[in-house]
C-alpha cells in the first residue's frame, strides 16, 4: 500500500483536471458516445459517473456501500475459461467486469466481443509486466496499446484501467489520467492469484460481500471458475446485486473524500449524500 498511497499524494497535489481529455478519448473511439451508451455503457448516467471519477485522478476501491451494489471483477483474460464465465453470469443474470491482457486478446480471437456483451471491459495493459520496472514510452505503449487493442476488438471504448500486480507510481498515474481512464482497484481479493483453492476462494470473496465491495479474481484459473456459483448463491442469500463498475458507481459513487482515504476509505461507515 505504500505505493499507492505516495501516489495519491502526488496526485491529489498536482490538482488538475482531465475532463477534456476523457472527452476526446470517446471522441476519437470507433464508436460515437450514443452507441457507447447502447453498449458497453448501458446509459449515459454510467458513462458520466466514470468520466467523473476518472478526473480526480484518484484509484477506486470500492463505492459508497449505501447500495445493495457489488462488482465482480476478473483480470487477465480472455482465456481458455471465458466461456465458461460468461456461461455462468448468464445464467445467473449478473454482470461483471473483465480487465484485459492485449495479447491474450491476440491469442484468443472473438472472446473481448463475447465478455463485452456481458460485462463491461477494462484495460490491464499489453503483456501484463511489473510497470515500475519500465522505461517511460514502453509503460505508456503497454497502457495505450492495451486500451487501443481492446476497443479495436470490443467496438467500445475503454475508460478503465487496473495496474497489473498494483503497481502504481505518479507517472503510471498521471498516464491513466492522460487517457481519461479510471484506475480501478479492489478492497476485497479473493487469493486466487496467491494459490487459494475454490473453498478458500469462496471462504474470502463471501467475507467480502458487503454493499459496495470490488472483488479481485481471475478469470483464467479454473478454482475461480469453480467457485462461481456457491459465491453468487452467498449474493442472492444477501439480497446484493453483481453489477458492473460503470453500474456500481453511477448508482453508489463513493465522495471525493472516501477516494482520498484510499483502500481505507472502503472501511468507514458509509455516508449519506451526493456522491461528492
Ligand atoms: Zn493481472
Amino acid at each position: 500500500m505504500a505505493l499507492a498511497t505516495a501516489a495519491i499524494v502526488t496526485m491529489g497535489a498536482s490538482g488538475r483536471s482531465v475532463h477534456p481529455t476523457a472527452a476526446a478519448t470517446l471522441t476519437s473511439s470507433t464508436q460515437t458516445p450514443q452507441a457507447a451508451v447502447k453498449r458497453g455503457f448501458r446509459s449515459s448516467a454510467q458513462l458520466k459517473a466514470v468520466q467523473r471519477l476518472a478526473s480526480y485522478g484518484l484509484p477506486l476501491y470500492c463505492g459508497r456501500r449505501s447500495k445493495r451494489m457489488v462488482a465482480l471483477t476478473f483480470d487477465d483474460g480472455p482465456g481458455p475459461y471465458t466461456t465458461l464465465a460468461i456461461t455462468k453470469l448468464r445464467d445467473w443474470h449478473l454482470r461483471a467486469t473483465f480487465f484485459l491482457v492485449g495479447k491474450e486478446i491476440t491469442a484468443h480471437p472473438g472472446l473481448a466481443r463475447l465478455e463485452e456483451s456481458v460485462a463491461s471491459v477494462g484495460d490491464h495493459t499489453m503483456t501484463h509486466p511489473f510497470l515500475p520496472a519500465l522505461s517511460h514510452p514502453a509503460m505508456v505503449q503497454e497502457i495505450a496499446g492495451a486500451r487501443t487493442l481492446i476497443e479495436r476488438s470490443t467496438g467500445q471504448p475503454v475508460l478503465l484501467f487496473r495496474p497489473p500486480y498494483e503497481s502504481r507510481t505518479p507517472p503510471i498515474d498521471s498516464e491513466v489520467r492522460a487517457l481519461g481512464m479510471l484506475d480501478v482497484l479492489w478492497n476485497v481479493d479473493s487469493g486466487d492469484s496467491l494459490g487459494a483453492n475454490y473453498a478458500g476462494i469462496e471462504r474470502n470473496v463471501i467475507a467480502g460481500l458487503r454493499p459496495g465491495s470490488i472483488i479481485l479474481m481471475h478469470e483464467n484459473r479454473g478454482q475461480t471458475i469453480r467457485a462461481l456459483p456457491v459465491i453468487f448463491a452467498a449474493l442472492k442469500r444477501d439480497h446484493l446485486r453483481a453489477v458492473t463498475v460503470p453500474e456500481l458507481i453511477a448508482a453508489d459513487p463513493p465522495s471525493v473524500a472516501q477516494l482520498q482515504q484510499g483502500e481505507r476509505g472502503c472501511s468507514a461507515a458509509p455516508t449519506p449524500g451526493s456522491g461528492g
